[in-house]
C-alpha cells in the first residue's frame, strides 16, 4: 500500500468515526412526542380510512441526511421530515414504532410512490411541475434554496454558482440540483447520495457539492472543520411531500394537518428538536392547494 492511500484511509475511518458520534448524538436527543389520535374516523374507501384501519403506513425518507432523515445506531431514522412523517401518521392514528421507514434516494422517489413501495414520502423533495405529471404534492412544509458546499476555506474562491464554469461540481441523479447547476457547468459528477459526493469534494475531484443549503449545512455540521456552506443560495426549494398522483382526499388530509401543525406549534417544535439545532428558525410557508 503506498503512504498516501494509507493516509485516505485513515482519514475515511476519521470521517466515519465522526459520522457515527454525530449519529449518536442525534438519536439521543431527538423526541419522537407527535401526538397520535385515539380513534379518528375517516370516509370509507379513502387512503386516510384504508391507513388508519390498517394501524400503519410506510413512509419514505433520506436515510443520510443529517437535520432532515438520518438513520441512527438503532435503525430509525431522525430529523425534521421524519418528525413531519410522525405528525401526519399520528392524525391517522398510527403511532411511531408502527411506521415503516423506507429509504429513498433523489431518483426512486416518484417510482418508489408510483408503485405502490411507500404511502408517502418525505424526503426534502421539492414540489415542481414535473413531477406532478407523476405524483402529487400536499405541503410546502419548508422553502430552501439551492447552495454549494466547498472545502473549508474556500480555496477554489467559489462564491456562487457562476464561479462553477468549466470546473467540475457534484451533485445527485434524479434531483432538482443536477438539473438546476446544469446552467452553470456540464461537468457534473452524479451520485446517487449528496454523502457520496463528500469524497470526490475530499480529493479535489470535483471544487464543490451543490444541493439545497440546508442539506449542505448537516453535512457541514456532520463533518466539522472539513467543509463549509457558500451561502449564497440560487434557487427557490418548496418542500413537499410526496403522494400518488390525484388521490385529492388523501392530499387534503396531508394539508390540513399541516396548516393545523403550523398553527399549534408541533411545526416549530418538530424543527427545534431537529434542524433548528444548528439552523435558524424559519416561518411556516403557506400551503400551496393546487
Ligand atoms: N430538493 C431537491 C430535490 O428534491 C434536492 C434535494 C434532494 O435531492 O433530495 O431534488
Amino acid at each position: 500500500m503506498s503512504p498516501k492511500k494509507g493516509l485516505m484511509i485513515s482519514a475515511v475511518a476519521l470521517a466515519t468515526a465522526l459520522t457515527l458520534s454525530a449519529c449518536a448524538d442525534s438519536g439521543a436527543s431527538t423526541p419522537s412526542a407527535a401526538p397520535v389520535e385515539k380513534a379518528p374516523t375517516f370516509d370509507e374507501g379513502t387512503t386516510m380510512a384504508k391507513l388508519s384501519e390498517a394501524g400503519e403506513i410506510t413512509i419514505g425518507t433520506k436515510f443520510d441526511q443529517p437535520l432532515f432523515g438520518l438513520v441512527g445506531p438503532d435503525g430509525t431514522p431522525v430529523g425534521f421530515d421524519v418528525e413531519i412523517g410522525k405528525l401526519i401518521a399520528g392524525k391517522l392514528g398510527i403511532s411511531a414504532d408502527n411506521i415503516t421507514w423506507t429509504e429513498t434516494v433523489s431518483a426512486n422517489r416518484e417510482p418508489f410512490i408510483q408503485n405502490g413501495q411507500v404511502d408517502i414520502v418525505v424526503a426534502t423533495y421539492t414540489i415542481n411541475d414535473t413531477r406532478k405529471e407523476v405524483i402529487s404534492f400536499a405541503g410546502p412544509y419548508y422553502e430552501a434554496g439551492q447552495d454549494l458546499l466547498v472545502l473549508a476555506g474556500n480555496p477554489d474562491k467559489i462564491n456562487g454558482p457562476d464561479d462553477l464554469a468549466g470546473k467540475a461540481v457534484c451533485s445527485v441523479s434524479g434531483s432538482t440540483s443536477e438539473k438546476n447547476v446544469l446552467e452553470y457547468t456540464t461537468n457534473v459528477l452524479a451520485t446517487d447520495t449528496y454523502t457520496n459526493c463528500l469524497e470526490p469534494l475530499r480529493t479535489g475531484q470535483v471544487v464543490a457539492v451543490t444541493t439545497d443549503n440546508v442539506i449542505l449545512a448537516g453535512l457541514a455540521d456532520q463533518n466539522a472543520g472539513e467543509f463549509e456552506v457558500v451561502d449564497n443560495p440560487f434557487t427557490k426549494e418548496p418542500y413537499g411531500i410526496g403522494l400518488a398522483k390525484d388521490d385529492t382526499e388523501f392530499r387534503d388530509f396531508i394539508n390540513d394537518v399541516l396548516e393545523e401543525s403550523f398553527e399549534d406549534g408541533s411545526w416549530a417544535d418538530a424543527w427545534d428538536a431537529t434542524a433548528g439545532k444548528v439552523l435558524q428558525t424559519p416561518e411556516p410557508p403557506k400551503v400551496d392547494r393546487y
